[in-house]
């Protein structure tokens, strides 16, 4: 049935137990975030020694599904004070459960400041010294760990910006080719981390597709046919497989929700130097690659691999770190876009919420906008651990109230995604909404709002966007348990085999008799959980909102404003 790793860094044992029965049908966020209602105090501190992170592959990792091994990792997030799953692609998911591992516990907190590493294979799981790996960036541990553990292996890690407890840190894994740069980035799960010195998880299999089947005939068969959706789809097996997500920047740009000069306006002149058709062709003329898979067994290969002036390699580059780290500054020079994405992916940084917390430093003229060079220079003092360094780690949010910035685009303390809520409202209601704060891929509303898949509902007007979000978050928390990557999502909005395909997959592995009934419960449970986590950690309904700028100004060029009230916002979860 799997195992779970439990490590104890109190009394520093790892330990494998067999899975309690009635987390056997979870994975992924599901699991994750159950665990982390059972075991974490709602109130304790996400840095202490009461929180717990919690790692765990989705339900179909490890298996010959294309494109599910997404890793859930969740935790009390130290940036929202809420429950929090954030997940990434990358390796580390498929071994994992390759091994039977349905989930990793990390708990507890040394006595010392020793680091650790812990090391898990088909022989058990070994606590190791780690002090080696201590203030080192993830591009060296992760060179370091394969050569010492061999090329196969996977390996979890965090930058110092984790093991400085920053609260916008993330958590990272490694790809297909060993780069270390597939973030779990929301939330400063990568500070829980930090929190149980615990640097790095090194995963010690060479198998991706070890996961047991219980019918794999009829497994191969519903894959089958779930990979066809995937490459007959005009996103998934065109765009997106083409382009990579950056396509969507002149897309979005066009219909006016790009959030440019920290979300004073949604065009930005220069948008194309920084898309995706740009990042292609500057990405081959380099040597690098305009796609590329995160792990074995994608169709889609949105990844890239962008070789940067100094030789360098920043893969990949997405459209969110493109967007929050180009006309969201104002700036349109791509090589900068791969700088600050580097520096952040080293350090251990969360893209979305550095791009937010730039703006909010040029809104307060700490720097200008436009100056990417200025910006390099002040991203760099992360590391170094300057007091603006520390600014710049702790999040939008803290940026705004240290330089008196109000214009602060965040919801429940967490920096907002390349979208305007104000132009593109079902995702303001994603934002406002979401457990997770402003999270675009917690309700994904621009498939229905910009890009016309699962039908079309007018992004700048309110009518409809209450039931889209709605909608989306329960599938999107059913998605995220499964390990599939959410950009299956297009295929299960357009075409009528996807969904049961998935369905088929996971009854021939279980040995169940699913319904598209049960996966809407679940992905309705998920919710729910989350929901009553954060409500026993002291949120209200009044945090289901957007900050009143939103409200109070206009966006141009449709000057639209958010216009969904606190009433209709609280319908949300009325399932
Ligand atoms: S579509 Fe992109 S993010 Fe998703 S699994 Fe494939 S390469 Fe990774």
């Amino acid at each position: 049935m799997g195992k779970i790793l439990r490590v104890n860094m109190s009394d520093r044992v790892a330990r494998l137990e067999e899975l309690p029965e009635k987390y056997s049908l979870l994975g992924g966020r599901a699991l994750t975030s159950q665990i982390v209602f059972d075991e974490v105090p709602p109130d304790c501190n996400p840095l202490g020694p009461f929180n717990k992170l919690v790692i765990a592959p989705g339900l179909l990792s490890g298996t010959t599904a294309p494109s599910s091994g997404r890793l859930s990792v969740g935790g009390k997030s130290p940036l929202t004070g809420g429950i929090k799953e954030a997940n990434a692609g990358g390796v580390t998911s498929q071994k994992l459960a390759s091994l039977g591992i349905k989930a990793v516990i990390i708990e507890g907190r040394p006595s010392t400041d020793d680091w650790y590493l812990v090391k898990v294979s088909a022989a058990g799981a070994d606590l190791i010294p780690a002090n080696d790996l201590a203030g080192k960036g993830t591009y060296e541990v992760t060179t370091v760990l394969l050569e010492r553990y061999g090329k196969e292996v996977g390996i979890i890690t965090i930058g110092p910006a984790g093991e400085m407890l920053m609260a916008t840190a993330g958590v990272t894994n490694n790809d297909n080719d060993g780069n270390s740069s597939r973030y779990a980035g929301r939330g400063g799960l990568g500070a829980v981390m930090g929190s149980k010195h615990v640097k790095a998880i090194v995963v010690d299999t060479v198998e991706h597709f070890g996961a047991r089947v219980k019918d794999v005939e009829q497994f191969r068969a519903a894959a089958r046919i779930f990979t066809e959706c995937l490459r007959k789809h005009p996103i998934t097996g065109n765009g997106l497989a083409a382009y990579g997500t950056d396509i969507l920047m002149n897309i979005v740009n066009e219909i006016g929700a790009l959030p440019t000069r920290n979300f004073h306006s949604g065009h930005f002149d220069q948008a194309r130097e920084v898309s995706g058709e740009k990042l292609a062709e500057v990405a081959v003329a380099r040597g690098g690659k305009a796609t590329h898979s995160c792990m074995p067994g994608c169709v889609m290969h949105c990844s890239n691999i962008y070789p940067m002036p100094d030789g360098k390699v920043c893969a990949p580059i997405e459209y969110e770190t493109a967007w929050a780290l180009g006309p969201n500054l104002e700036n349109a020079n791509l090589d900068i876009v791969a700088k600050l994405n580097y520096i952040c992916n080293d350090v251990g940084l969360d893209t979305i919420e550095t791009g937010c917390t730039l703006g909010v430093l040029m809104d307060a003229g700490v720097l200008p906008f436009g100056d990417g060079e200025a910006a390099v220079k002040v991203l760099e003092e992360v590391g170094k651990a300057t007091p603006l360094g520390r600014i710049i780690g702790s999040g939008s949010v803290c940026a705004g109230k240290v330089f008196g910035i109000t214009h602060v685009p965040a919801a429940k303390g967490q920096g907002m995604p390349g979208y305007d809520p104000r132009a593109c409202k079902g995702n303001g209601v994603t934002y406002a909404t979401s457990p997770m704060g402003a999270d675009h891929t917690a309700g994904y509303a621009v498939t229905a709002n910009i890009l016309r898949s699962g039908g079309y509902v007018d992004p700048l007007k309110s009518d409809g966007q209450v039931e889209l979000s709605r909608n989306l978050q329960i599938a999107t928390a059913a998605i995220d348990s499964t390990g599939l990557c959410l950009f299956v999502a297009f295929a299960v909005l357009d075409d009528p085999e996807a969904l049961p395909a998935i369905i088929a997959m996971l009854n021939a592995q279980y040995g169940l008799q699913m319904t598209a009934e049960d996966v809407t419960k679940l992905g309705q449970q998920v919710l729910r959980t989350e929901r009553e986590f954060n409500r026993l950690a002291g949120f209200t309904g009044a945090d289901d909102s957007l900050p009143e700028f939103f409200v109070l100004e206009e966006f141009p060029p449709h000057n639209t404003r958010f216009d969904i009230d606190a009433k209709e916002l609280s319908q949300v979860f009325n399932f």
